[in-house]
C-alpha cells in the first residue's frame, strides 16, 4: 500500500482464522453450536474508530479474497496459524498489507514475520492506533511491540455469529503454570482489568446468557466481588473459570456469584495427582477438591473440571484413576484435554530441549492430539486412555443422570455437545 492523505479512511480486513481441516458442513453447523464466539476480531474493529473495517470470522463465514483492503489483520493462535499463513501469503500476493498478531505470533514472532509485513507482539491495544498510522504513511514496521494500558470493550453493533457469546471483564494470569500458553505469552502475563462501569456496560448489551471468559475470576476476588454485586439486578445467567483453593474458601463469594447469575463455575483441576501439579507448577491443593465442588453444589452452581493427561508422571493408570475420582467428587463435567507444549511456554522449551515433541505441525496442537513423547506410555496409549475417559464420561446415561441431578437446560446442552465435539475429534 502507498502512503495516504491522512484524511483518507483505510480499509481493513480482520480476520479469524478456522482450523484448516474443519471445513465441512456438519462441522461449520456444530462450530456454530459450540464454538465461543471470539472476541479479538471486534476489540481490534473497536480499535479502527473511522475506518472501513470487515471482520470475517472463518469459522462462520468466507473470505473475500477479491475484495481489497489497504490492510489485512490476522489474529491466530497455534492450532490456527497454519491456515492463517496460508490467508496471509494469498493477500500478500494480490499485494496486501498483512499484519498478524495472536498468541502463536507472539510466541514465534519471526516465523510469522515469513508471512507478514508487520507482527504484533503483545496485545493490540496500545499499538493499534500507531499501526493505522504507519499504514497510512506506507511505514508499516516489521514488528510492533505493545505495553497495553488498558482492555478495549468488542464492537458488535449486532454481529458476531457464534451462539455462544462472551464477557471479558479482565485478561492475563499471573501464575505461570508451566504447560499454560496464556500466562507465559506477552498476550496474557501481565493481569488487567477493565473499570467495573465499562464491563457492566457490556454485560448490559449482551444476551441473557454468556461466558465470562476471563483465565480466572479468583485472581482478584475484591474486584469479582465488586463486579458480581453490580450484575445482581441484570437478571443473566453465565459460567466463569477460576480457582479451586479460592472456591473452597470464600462462602461469600460463591453467594455473590450465584445471585449475579453464576450457573456454572470451570475450575482448572488440571490433575488428581499431586506429582503432576507440581510438575505442572500448579498450586491447587488437592484436599480441597471435594469441598470446592461440595460449596458450588450447595449453592446451586455446576462444577466443571478441567483435566490434562501425560504429564511425566502419568502413567496408563491415570484415567480409571481420574475417572474414579471426578465420580467420587461428584464433578457435573469436564474438559479433557491432552499436554501440548505450546511455544512460548517453560514447557515448550524443556520438551524441545529433550527431543521428545515428535511433529511441529501446528495444526495438530489443539489439545486432542499427542505431539510428545510422554515418558511413561507410548504416545498412543495416551490418546487411547483419553478417549476411554470421554467415552465413558460423556455416555448418554451418564449425561441422563447429570441431568436428573441439577436439571439445568444449559448444563444439558454443554454436555450434548460435549459430546459431539470429543467424537468429531476422537473419532
Ligand atoms: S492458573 Fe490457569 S490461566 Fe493461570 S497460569 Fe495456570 S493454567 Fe494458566
Amino acid at each position: 500500500m502507498n502512503a495516504k492523505n491522512l484524511n483518507e479512511r483505510l480499509r481493513i480486513l480482520i480476520v479469524m482464522p478456522a482450523i484448516k481441516k474443519r471445513r465441512s458442513t456438519y462441522d461449520l453447523l456444530l462450530t456454530r453450536l459450540t464454538m465461543w464466539q471470539s472476541l479479538t476480531a471486534y476489540q481490534i474493529a473497536a480499535l479502527c474508530k473511522d475506518n472501513d473495517v470487515t471482520i470475517v470470522d472463518e469459522n462462520y463465514e468466507k473470505i473475500k479474497f477479491e475484495s481489497s483492503y489497504d490492510i489485512v489483520a490476522i489474529s491466530a493462535f497455534t492450532a490456527t496459524a497454519p491456515r492463517a499463513y496460508e490467508i496471509a501469503d494469498r493477500f500478500r500476493n494480490l499485494g496486501t498489507k498483512v499484519v498478524l498478531g495472536g498468541y502463536h505470533p507472539t510466541a514465534l514472532p519471526e516465523e510469522a514475520k515469513q508471512h507478514a509485513d508487520s507482527v504484533v507482539i503483545g496485545n493490540a491495544e496500545g499499538i493499534w492506533d500507531g499501526i493505522m498510522k504507519d499504514a497510512l504513511n506506507g511505514e508499516l514496521k516489521p514488528f510492533y511491540f505493545s505495553q497495553p494500558s488498558f482492555l478495549a470493550s468488542p464492537l458488535f453493533n449486532g454481529r458476531g455469529k457464534g451462539i455462544i457469546k462472551g464477557i471479558e471483564a479482565t485478561r492475563g494470569c499471573p501464575y505461570r503454570c508451566k504447560f499454560c500458553s496464556i500466562s507465559n505469552s506477552a498476550i496474557g502475563g501481565k493481569y488487567m482489568k477493565k473499570p467495573l462501569k465499562q464491563v457492566i456496560e457490556e454485560i448490559e448489551k449482551a444476551g441473557k446468557y454468556f461466558v465470562f471468559y476471563d483465565s480466572s475470576l479468583t485472581i482478584n476476588v475484591s474486584y469479582t466481588k465488586a463486579l458480581f454485586k453490580a450484575m445482581a439486578s441484570l437478571n443473566k445467567k453465565f459460567a466463569c473459570f477460576g480457582n479451586i483453593n479460592v472456591l473452597a474458601r470464600d462462602k461469600e463469594l460463591l453467594s455473590l456469584a450465584r445471585e449475579a447469575g453464576c450457573i456454572a463455575w470451570a475450575v482448572g483441576m488440571e490433575s488428581v495427582s499431586e506429582d503432576a501439579l507440581r510438575e505442572a507448577r500448579k498450586k491447587n491443593d488437592i484436599r480441597k477438591y471435594k469441598k470446592a465442588v461440595e460449596m458450588l453444589h450447595e449453592h446451586g452452581i455446576a462444577a466443571i473440571a478441567s483435566l490434562v493427561f501425560g504429564f511425566d508422571s502419568d502413567d496408563e493408570k491415570v484415567f480409571e484413576r481420574t475417572l474414579e475420582a471426578i465420580y467420587d467428587l461428584d464433578i457435573d463435567s469436564i474438559g479433557a484435554n491432552i499436554l501440548t507444549p505450546f511455544p512460548g511456554t517453560p514447557l515448550f522449551d524443556e520438551l524441545k530441549e529433550q527431543n521428545r515433541i515428535f511433529t511441529y505441525d501446528w495444526e495438530k496442537y489443539d489439545l486432542y492430539h499427542v505431539v510428545h513423547f510422554p515418558k511413561r506410555m507410548e504416545p498412543e496409549m495416551l490418546l487411547y486412555g483419553v478417549k476411554w475417559l470421554i467415552k465413558q464420561f460423556f455416555s448418554y446415561s451418564n449425561i441422563f443422570k447429570s441431568f436428573l441431578k441439577n436439571a439445568s437446560l444449559p448444563m444439558l446442552y454443554h454436555l450434548i455437545t460435549s459430546r459431539l465435539i470429543y467424537r468429531r475429534e476422537f473419532k
